[in-house]
Formats: structure tokens, sequence, C-alpha cells
């Protein structure tokens, strides 16, 4: 009896064994075969996402605030990563914008893009100034813009539709597609602009959402995330921040629509990969939608 039981238990071993390997054997199969990464760093209360495409472009997404853009280059750095094609600084406020300077200063840089709208502020001069010390265009980005990132990324800027005085409500909104998967980057976009993009017919449906504004609720109104019928919502701040993001409000809409959540504040870094058909990810998201 004792016997039967070892074997069954070794058996069982063997076939959990088995079970981690062809897990871990799918994401490096898919890795090496093509794949589309996209990180979501840590840094806080703020943004940074990096996307590293198939024929290895990267897109960068934002560099959190002042203090974290040492951060966001080491990650970098980690990579091997030598040059970034497109930068994206979503909208002038400190906590996307602070790091790009120093950012600016580490890279070679390709494209870039801005929204246009100016801030009075040291953080804003400061990206500014770098940009200029190399001799780097600040591309002016609005809706209807497309552009690639190497060969396989599509990416159409969906916001700002108008020119706004607000500056989250100024935040560029990209759709960036891998054949048929899409993620949407929606920096600190609010009702208004969710509004604006809906009137607009944008095609919304994105498999990924970065849910707009760190979880705020004057962000993901319900029509919004209903054309939007994200399979993942990731949420970046910082943990206990004074602004109490997220918000119950956007994190009950989550828990009614079943959409799996990753968050920064409590799992850190979160890599998301992707073969143009299927997200993988080493990390599980949450189960408790709690603040
Ligand atoms: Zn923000």
């Amino acid at each position: 009896m004792k016997r039967t039981l070892l074997i069954i238990l070794i058996m069982l071993s063997i076939i959990l064994c088995a079970c981690t390997q062809t897990n871990e054997e799918s994401i490096n199969c898919s890795l090496s075969d093509n794949s589309l990464s996209v990180h979501f760093i840590d840094v806080a209360q703020g943004d940074s996402t990096l996307l590293i495409s198939p024929d290895n472009k990267t897109m960068l997404i934002d560099a959190g605030d002042n203090s974290h853009g040492k951060k966001v280059v080491n990650y970098l750095n980690k990579l091997n990563i030598k040059k970034i094609d497109i930068l994206i600084g979503t909208h002038p406020d400190a906590d996307h914008i602070g790091g790009l300077d120093y950012v600016i200063n580490h890279f070679d840089i390709g494209l870039f893009c801005m929204p246009n709208k100016a801030h009075n502020t040291n953080t804003f001069k400061d990206v500014l100034s770098a940009a200029k010390n190399k001799n780097l265009k600040i591309h002016k980005t609005k809706s209807g813009m497309n552009f690639s990132l190497g060969k396989f990324i599509k990416c159409n800027v969906l916001s700002p539709t108008k020119n706004y005085d607000n500056n989250n409500l100024c935040s560029l909104v990209i759709k960036s597609t891998y054949k048929n998967k899409s993620f949407l980057f929606t920096g600190d976009a609010e009702f208004q602009n969710e509004q604006d993009m809906i009137k607009s017919n944008y095609n919304l449906e994105s498999d990924i959402l970065k849910v707009g504004h760190h979880g705020s609720s004057s962000s993901t109104s319900e029509n919004f995330l209903l054309k939007v019928k994200p399979d993942i919502a990731v949420i970046s701040c910082k943990c206990n921040n004074k602004y109490h993001h997220p918000s119950e409000k956007t994190l009950a809409l989550l828990r009614k629509y079943n959409i799996p959540l990753y968050r920064t504040d409590k799992q850190g870094d979160i890599v998301l990969f992707c073969d143009g058909y299927k997200i993988f990810s080493y990390k599980k998201p949450l189960t408790i939608y709690r603040r």
C-alpha cells in the first residue's frame, strides 16, 4: 500500500515538473519566436512603459518622475538596449516626463514625440534642454497620426483629438498592434478624452489596457471600458500614494467585468510577452481587487 502511494507521488511530481517546463518552454519559445515584450516598469507614482518589438526596435513611453530616470536607464541597460527608436512623453506632468532628460542624456534616440503642450516647470524645461543639447527634434503629436515600431508593430495615436489647457487632457493615447493583439496606452487621459475617442469612431478594442491616470476616478468610464473590452488591465502607481490611486470606483468596474489586473504597486515591474496571438507573463494577475 505504502509502495503504491510512493509510486503515485513520484508520478505526480514528474507530471507537475513536466507541466512547469512546458509552461516555461512555451514562453521561451515565444520569446525566440518573434515576440513583442511590453515592460511596465515600476516607477512608483508615475508611468514608464518599454516596448521591444520582434525585430528588436524599442519604444519607451514616459520615464517616471525626476527621481526615477536612473531606474529606467538601469532597466534598459540590463536589457542591453543601446538605442530608443521611439521616445514618447505622453504629457508634461512630472510623474511622466521627469525622468526623460536623464534617459535622453544616456541613449541614442530616434523619434521623440510629445503633445503640443508646453508647461512652465523646471522639469519640462529640463526635457527641452536635454533634447536641444542632442539636436533632437520634438515631433508635436496628436490623434490621427500613425507610425511603426520596426517592421511589425503598428502604432496609432488616438488622443488628444483637440487642444486642451489641462495637462492630463493633452495625454497621448497610443494603440500598438502586433498581428491579432493590441495594447492601449492611455497616459493620464480622462473621461473627456475617452468621450472624444468614442466620438471619433476609433477602433478602441484592445487586449491590454494600461488603465488611464493610475486608476484615478476621473478616468475609465464604463462606456469606454466596454469599447476597449480588454482581456487584461494594468495599473501603474505607488503603494499607498497620496492620491488614493487606484480608486475604488475603477477597481469595482474592473471587478464587475472580471478583467484580470496587474499592478506595479503590488507586483513591481510587470512584463507581458505577445507572439501576436497570445499574451504570456511570468507573473499572475491579481485576483483580489482591493486598494
Ligand atoms: Zn500621471
